[in-house]
């Protein structure tokens, strides 16, 4: 393990540094608890623990504390990693080909909302980049769709593993792409939010992009978080478990919690306005390892949770995880 140097943070997106405490240091130990006690219910005896992985998030450290920016609402870490430390924890990770296999197993046709949903809402195919292309599910995904993505990703062993399913994988970040480069799309899911400097992420991304062109981001809703976290130990308390256990929100083991508001403020500061805003649970995430009763129940509970995430009104603090899609021009 590396040894993780913390500092004081501002906010990412609006650079105030007035924020109150979402979650105390000692909140944060319970609600982990809370994360192991859900999984090692749910899992069958016997689990390797690379399997475990994102479930409990072995990849993010737990926060040490949670705090609000009272101007824009974005949930993030004070203190925080510093950003030497936090590309160390990415890099190091060597999952073996059989489980990066199995991920990209499972992503794949939960990617398959993502490339339909972006067909509709940019009005035709093209070309794209996808910022933390991982294992290749959307890249597969929005191959099977019609469009000709190229991943970029600072993990290199996964990075290998994706060129070897015949795809395009740039080792790096999207700041250090070929500037010159030009896509109709650049799609950032379930990543910006464990990025060190977002801001900085979103403003390159706009880099590759001509007039007319999208920026699709899908985030861990922090106004979600805050909603049900505030339940915790009320006469809610189950249901805001479940909720937020089922979508990998407890215990938030990202670096971000962005809220639609504070994201359709960075997207528009960088020269884009926001087309469409959508609600949504976070991916199917039962395999071999999950007991029955939990694959079952899991099915049903973001059936629920979906239909929340739907009728939930434009801030969305029902849904568990957000979709941005941001126009250039
Ligand atoms: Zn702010």
């Amino acid at each position: 393990m590396t040894d993780v140097a913390y500092e004081l943070a501002r906010c990412a997106v609006c650079g105030s540094a007035e924020a109150g405490e979402l979650l105390s240091p000692d909140d944060a130990k319970a609600e982990i608890e809370m994360v192991w006690a859900h999984h090692s219910r749910r899992l069958r005896e016997g689990v390797p623990t690379e399997h475990l992985m994102d479930r409990v998030a072995f990849s993010q450290r737990a926060p040490l504390r949670l705090v609000r920016c009272r101007e824009c609402g974005l949930v993030y870490r004070n203190p925080v990693e510093r950003p030497a430390e936090l590309a160390a924890i990415y890099e190091e990770e060597r999952p073996a080909d059989d489980v990066l296999r199995a991920l990209h197993a499972t992503q794949r046709p939960a990617y398959r909302a993502q490339a339909a949903r972006l067909t509709d809402v940019f009005g035709r195919r093209g070309t794209g980049i996808e910022v933390g292309s991982y294992v290749g599910g959307f890249l597969a995904a929005a191959r099977d769709a019609g469009w000709q993505f190229a991943g970029v990703d600072v993990n290199t062993e996964t990075n290998a593993f994706t060129r070897s399913l015949g795809f395009q994988v740039d080792d790096g970040t999207i700041e250090s792409l070929d500037p010159a480069r030009r896509v109709d799309v650049v799609a950032i899911w379930n990543c910006l939010d464990q990025l060190a400097d977002p801001a900085s992420a979103v403003r390159a991304a706009r880099s590759h992009l001509a007039t007319g062109g999208m920026l699709a981001v899908r985030v861990p809703n922090g106004a979600c978080y805050a909603a049900f976290h505030s339940l915790l130990h009320g006469p809610l308390a189950a249901i805001a478990r479940e909720w937020l256990a089922q979508n990998n929100l407890l215990g938030f083991p990202y670096r971000f919690g962005f809220t639609p508001a504070s994201l359709a403020r960075l997207l528009e500061r960088n020269g884009m306005h926001v087309e469409r805003v959508v609600g949504d649970v976070l991916v199917p995430i039962a395999d071999r390892w999950t007991k029955r009763w939990a694959a079952l129940e899991e099915r049903l509970i973001k059936r629920v949770i979906g239909l929340g995430a739907a009728i939930s009104p434009a801030d969305k603090p029902l849904a568990p995880w957000i979709e941005l899609y941001g126009r250039v021009g």
